[in-house]
């Protein structure tokens, strides 16, 4: 490979973690596939080309902008905005044919003003707050059903909600949660208002069969990447098999020995305990690399698991090459993935560097070329 650093993508991967979440899914329910964040770090585009060509009817993003770079993209598939109605992005909603996620019934007069500039019926989903405490309406049914009514360039499709704690079995709050957003749809079908789509489950409810969190819709994000968080207390087993579908690898600029009592980075946060040889990887944090993970991070070298040392730079990680001292300049090692046997994933890294695998994912930067292999 020509680059600095890159990640590898295994179309085949995300292919097969597709299918096995619509597997688990079955026939009665949509699998929106969350492509946000650039696809958790995977390449948005290529994602929704792989997952659209496998028959993804439905894509989920955050912001209007990942929906419009969709669309540039040749994307033909319906595109939910989950986390995103400011003012100023609206009129994308129309020009792109992407489908908002209301939160509040005061965006209703406005999105409806538009539509009806435009002569055109915009879809929404209605989001509504059933314990997670971030976005999703908290009016009561009768003032929904006003709002709605009120309202005939929009179309409601789908009511939506999303669970705080959907890992942690120890916890009552995602059948709380659950209740409470089925009591709220009840009422509203009392009152005539009524969706095509009713969705609240990522992919924890998806994974460990939390079936009655459903509905017909589900909206997995980091299992079509190949991993399922842990869950807490006593979860079923997992239903659903899926894998990681992202290598990440770097380029060693330069190799060389350092006698004992070197300081090695910024801060001298390492001393060599003793002769050694060192590597510097050409990936700091700005490629991704947590700062976090300053004499605590590990790559895979030459096939076996060897220490960062001292601080991660902006652009550099020393690692100990002590033991593979086959390796030269321009020779790659794997921050992320799998050399044979040896495994370091997104998990191992989070862990290591005190965070999530979705932040891991999401964190490698721009600067790290995507390869599709
Ligand atoms: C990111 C996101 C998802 C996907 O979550 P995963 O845990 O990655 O499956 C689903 N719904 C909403 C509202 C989100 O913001």
């Amino acid at each position: 490979m020509p680059y600095r650093s890159w990640v590898e993508v295994s179309r085949r991967q995300l292919a097969a973690n597709f299918a096995a979440l619509r597997a688990v899914a079955g026939a009665e329910v949509e699998v929106a596939a969350v492509v946000k964040a650039n696809g958790y770090g995977h390449g948005a585009d290529e994602v929704a080309r792989v997952l659209e060509t496998e028959g993804a009817r439905w894509l989920a993003v955050a912001a209007t902008e990942e929906g419009i770079e969709l669309r540039r993209a040749g994307s033909v598939a319906r595109i939910l905005v989950m986390s995103d109605n400011l003012p100023d992005s609206r009129g994308a909603f129309i020009e792109y044919g992407l489908t908002p996620v209301v939160h509040a019934l005061e965006e209703l007069p406005p999105l409806e003003e538009m539509a009806r500039k435009a002569g055109r019926e915009l879809a929404y989903h209605l989001k509504m707050d059933s314990g997670m405490g971030r976005l999703g309406t908290l009016a009561a049914p009768e003032a929904v059903a006003e709002a709605v009514r009120r309202t005939v360039h929009l179309r409601l499709e789908g009511f939506m909600s999303h669970l705080a704690s959907a890992g942690d079995y120890s916890s009552p709050q995602t059948d709380e949660q659950v209740r409470e957003f089925a009591a709220w749809r009840e009422q509203l079908r009392g009152l005539g208002i009524a969706a095509r789509y009713v969705h609240l489950a990522a992919t924890v409810p998806i994974a460990y069969g939390r079936r009655e969190a459903w509905e017909n819709m589900v909206r997995p994000g980091l299992s079509l990447y190949g991993y399922v968080p842990a869950a807490r207390g006593a979860a079923p087993p997992r239903a659903l098999e899926v894998s990681p579908a992202l290598t990440w690898k770097a380029r060693l600029v330069a190799v060389k020995e350092v006698p004992a009592g070197a300081p090695i980075g910024y801060g001298a946060l390492y001393r060599a305990p003793r002769p050694m040889l060192i590597g510097m990887v050409a990936a700091g944090y700005a490629d991704g690399v947590r700062y976090s993970l300053a004499n605590r991070g590990q790559v895979i070298a030459a096939g076996r698991l060897v220490p960062m040392l001292g601080a991660v730079s902006m652009d550099l990680t020393a690692i100990d090459l002590t033991e593979c001292p086959s390796l030269q300049p321009g020779d790659a090692v794997t921050l992320l993935g799998r050399e044979a046997e040896v495994v370091l994933d997104a998990q191992d890294i989070a862990d290591a560097a005190g965070t999530i695998a979705y932040d891991v994912l999401c964190g490698i930067g721009r600067r790290v070329e995507r390869v599709y292999v």
